[in-house]
């Protein structure tokens, strides 16, 4: 079952180097795909309602609450 491993963890890495290419090549005011905060993916109806937004629902609340950036 490495098989399967091996796969998830590509599409981990796949991932990850998504999202980095999105926080490094998106246009000002272009929503990202993954959180800049806790790198989960932010869902297409949050990123079409929220113009430009950077982070995920459950970062977005926790920053608002007053919880500033994680430590
Ligand atoms: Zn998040």
């Amino acid at each position: 079952m490495t098989d399967a491993i091996d796969q998830a963890n590509s599409i981990a890495e796949l991932e990850r180097s998504t999202a980095i290419r999105a926080i490094t090549s998106r246009q000002k005011g272009q929503s990202l795909t993954h959180c800049l905060e806790c790198g989960d993916r932010i869902p297409e109806a949050r990123r079409h309602a929220v113009p430009g937004c950077e982070l995920c629902i459950t970062c977005q609340e926790w920053t608002e609450r007053g919880g500033g950036f994680w430590p």
